[in-house]
C-alpha cells in the first residue's frame, strides 16, 4: 500500500505540464497498483471554501491537501484519466487504472463539481480536450 512519506517515494516525480507543474510517473505502474496516496490534513465542512486541494471524502469530512509535503497535489485533472482516486474507508488513494509507462503524466478526473466550478471556466487543458 501506500507510503506514508509519499514525497520522498522514487515512484513520482514533479515535472513542468502544459498546466503548470505535473506528477509524472517515475517507474512502471500496473493495473489496480496504488501509485500514491492524497494526503492532509483532515478537516470537518470546508466545502465552499477557496482551496483548490480540498478533496472530499464524504458528506462531513474532508482533506486539505494544500500542504506541499502531499505530493499527489501536484496530479492535474484529466477527462480520460490514466488513474483513479479511491476512497479506502476515508484515506484516498491514487490508483493506476490502466497500465502506466515510466514518463507518462499522471491524472485523475476531478469530478463533476470541480469541473464545472473551476476548470470549465478557464477552459480545459487536459490531453484529451487539447490535443
Ligand atoms: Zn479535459
Amino acid at each position: 500500500m501506500a507510503k506514508k512519506n509519499s514525497e520522498r517515494t522514487n515512484d513520482v516525480m514533479v515535472r513542468r505540464s502544459r498546466a503548470g507543474l505535473g506528477l509524472y510517473a517515475a517507474r512502471d505502474f500496473s493495473r489496480g497498483e496504488t501509485v500514491i496516496e492524497y494526503v492532509g490534513e483532515r478537516v470537518r465542512g470546508s466545502h465552499g471554501r477557496d482551496n483548490l486541494y480540498i478533496f472530499r471524502v464524504d458528506h462531513e469530512w474532508d482533506i486539505d491537501g494544500s500542504p506541499r509535503w502531499n505530493t499527489a497535489r501536484y496530479i492535474n485533472h484529466s477527462c480520460k484519466p490514466n488513474c483513479e482516486a479511491v476512497n479506502d474507508e476515508g484515506r484516498i488513494f491514487i490508483v493506476a487504472k490502466r497500465k502506466i509507462s515510466e514518463g507518462e503524466e499522471l491524472a485523475y478526473d476531478y469530478g463533476e463539481e470541480y469541473f464545472r466550478e473551476y476548470i470549465e471556466p478557464k477552459g480545459c487543458r487536459c490531453i484529451r480536450c487539447h490535443e
